[in-house]
């Protein structure tokens, strides 16, 4: 079955409430199908009852980081090739860095540009489709 990319899942990890809810305003508004949890910790446990097209990775999480979990998910044959986006502040360029080597798709800087962020998502989605 050929998924729209308007009602492809979307994970959200994120632990600042305000965040979440542009997240969710903004996805929804977009006819996305939106979740979210509030720590990589909460994100695993939603990952083994549902499937996602595509994760939003806030980097700086209580417990588990956004680096570690998304190390963890590509060690998961799983998710291997599911399409994760690092959601982080203006990194230095050490950071970055070391958020490309934990095996994320993108980084999405925050403050977060809803345009830019649609955009990158339907150019993801699109690709992957293209890739069948
Ligand atoms: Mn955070």
């Amino acid at each position: 079955m050929i998924k729209t990319r308007e009602s492809a899942a979307i994970l959200v990890v994120e632990d600042n409430p305000d965040n979440m809810k542009l997240f969710a305003w903004t996805l929804e508004d977009q006819g996305y199908d939106f979740q979210g949890a509030d720590s990589a910790e909460a994100a695993f446990e939603i990952l083994q009852r549902r499937r996602f097209d595509l994760i939003l990775m806030d980097i700086s999480l209580p417990g588990i980081d956004g680096k570690e979990a998304v190390r963890r998910l590509r060690d998961d044959s799983r998710y291997a090739d599911l399409p994760i986006f690092a959601v982080t502040a203006h990194a230095i360029k050490g950071e970055e860095e070391s958020i490309r080597a934990s095996g994320i798709t993108r980084i999405v800087t925050k403050p977060i540009d809803e345009d830019l962020l649609i955009e990158a998502i339907r150019s993801q989605l699109e690709s992957e489709r293209s890739l069948g």
